[in-house]
């Protein structure tokens, strides 16, 4: 077998393991593929190919080495060039989170979740782009401009993780790291094709993440394949002393073998609510339902099932999310991170460093934030939709006593138009309303491409389930996927 970069991960860490490629080759055919499309797609803020390159020829010289000695095991990813969406730090390289005010600054220390990865042998070839601070749904809130969707470059790619989304549709790196604080990593996977899991909220360390919505933020992964995702979710999950709402438990093996067997029987739950929101794109609908069918025909047993508080997981998640990230952002002020916009006084650094560094959108949500927080609102905003996550927290519960898994759209659309939203905030909020409220529970999603609309643009499901039963999202989804291709599809600007 030839390798091509279009090939899946445990292709390439096969042909790497056989000696039928090098590290150093895929890292250049990725790296070419990234220099060739980069000016199109703008899916990176960053990429370091000397760096890369180095890094491919130690992979290399290592697995020469192991060849005298057999009984080594060596890392199980070693070699693999990945993306890094760039609101997770790593040593030595920009964090900019999108925005100016952390513009050139380079993190002394590493994420956790990176860490693993970089222990399991993969090579960062860059950081890619997003919404400033992860806030957003299209990237255009990036203060660095917009990614495009490699779909149709004159559409977004979704948010906030469109950069890595774009990146993996592209095939300018087979798998990329994105998070998911409202939806970031499964609304850009549905909107360029791919497939995107957002773990369980305490699965995967949040240590080196740039807090945003510390109560809902995730780190997640995105790949063409549902099965090129599972080796990366199972090595970055796991406990880490450094994040105190990560959970102490063990992270089971994924076994993805007779995957297509195990749906028979399994309880599917539809949404109802998912199916109704105002606006919605009938191709979406559709799509999902034959998709739907498809796990059907399967053997699994479809059933329809109510969230009735999911209306109210926009607005909850409006004012949980802005609260949160208005105390997050208070730390970006001029001394500690990042270039400061000088004043003879003290307060005049802080006023102007931030009024000029921070973009509309992060005033916006730091501004609601306090507003919800301050004295005399708190218990009216903040402390009231705490309690209507609860709610939708239970909503969940008393869905998964009827079903093993939810399946439902992952938003109401298909990519939309570069500049058809950022006028209106609440038009692009409204991109959310399927994604927030596995957010808000805490319970995993995995999203994957079913179809294609008119216009030949991707469109996404996502399985959600249980708390700490991404195995069975994975083996459901990769069920769909051994019997559909999907999946497979390559934009043509790609091919
Ligand atoms: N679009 C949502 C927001 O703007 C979610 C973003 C995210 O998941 N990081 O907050």
């Amino acid at each position: 077998m030839t390798w091509t970069p279009f090939a899946s991960v445990a292709e390439t860490l096969r042909a790497l393991e056989s000696g039928a490629v090098s590290s150093e080759e895929v890292t250049r055919a990725y790296l070419e593929r990234i220099a060739n499309l980069e000016g199109r797609v703008h899916a990176f803020l960053s990429v370091y190919p000397d760096e890369a390159l180095a890094a491919a020829r130690a992979a290399d010289a290592r697995r020469m080495a192991a060849r005298r000695h057999p009984d080594e095991t060596l890392p199980p990813l070693l070699g693999l060039p990945i993306a890094v969406k760039d609101v997770l730090a790593v040593r030595g390289m920009t964090l900019t989170c999108g925005s100016r005010i952390l513009e050139g600054f380079v993190p002394p220390y590493t994420a956790t979740a990176v860490q693993r990865l970089l222990d399991a042998g993969v090579i960062i070839v860059g950081k890619t782009n997003t919404d400033e601070f992860a806030m957003g749904s299209s990237t255009e809130n990036s203060a660095y401009g917009p990614t495009h969707n490699p779909w149709d470059l004159s559409r977004v790619p979704g948010g906030s993780s469109g950069g890595s989304a774009a990146a993996v549709a592209a095939r300018m790196v087979p798998v990329a790291l994105g998070t998911d604080t409202g939806g970031s990593v499964r609304q850009p996977a549905s909107y360029t094709g791919v497939s995107g899991l957002k773990p369980t909220y305490g699965r995967v360390s949040r240590y080196g993440l740039v807090a945003y919505g510390s109560s809902l933020d995730t780190v997640g992964v995105l790949a063409p394949a549902v099965a090129d995702l599972v080796p990366f979710f199972t090595l970055m999950a796991g406990h880490d002393p450094r994040d105190a709402t990560s959970m102490d438990l063990p992270v089971p093996a994924v076994d993805l073998t007779d995957a297509v067997e195990a749906v028979q029987g399994l309880r599917v739950g539809l949404p109802k609510e998912y199916f109704l929101a105002e606006g919605m794109q009938p191709e979406v609908v559709q799509a999902v339902q034959a998709a739907v069918r498809h796990l059907e025909t399967l053997g699994a047993q479809v059933v329809e099932v109510s969230l009735p508080h999911t209306e109210y997981a926009l607005p909850v998640y409006y004012i949980i999310a802005p609260s949160e990230a208005s105390a997050n952002l208070a730390r970006y002020d001029g001394i500690r991170y990042g270039p400061r916009v000088g004043a003879a006084r003290m307060w005049d650094v802080f006023y102007r460093t931030r009024g000029r560094l921070f973009g509309p959108e992060v005033k916006r949500r730091i501004m609601l934030g306090t507003y919800a927080l301050s004295a005399g609102y708190y218990d009216a905003y903040y402390a009231q939709a705490q309690k209507v996550r609860t709610l939708l927290k239970r909503d969940f519960e008393r869905a998964f006593e009827q079903v093993d898994l939810l399946a439902a759209p992952v938003a109401p659309s298909t990519a939309f138009k570069l500049g058809e939203k950022t006028e209106d905030p609440l038009a692009m909020y409204l991109e959310d309303v399927f994604t927030l409220p596995a957010n808000l529970a805490g319970v995993p999603g995995l999203a994957f491409p079913v179809g294609f609309d008119e216009q030949g643009l991707p469109i996404g499901m996502q399985l959600m389930g249980p708390h700490f039963r991404e195995d069975l999202l994975f083996r459901v989804a990769h069920a769909y996927q051994q019997t559909t291709d999907w999946h497979t599809r390559v934009p043509p600007v790609a091919r």
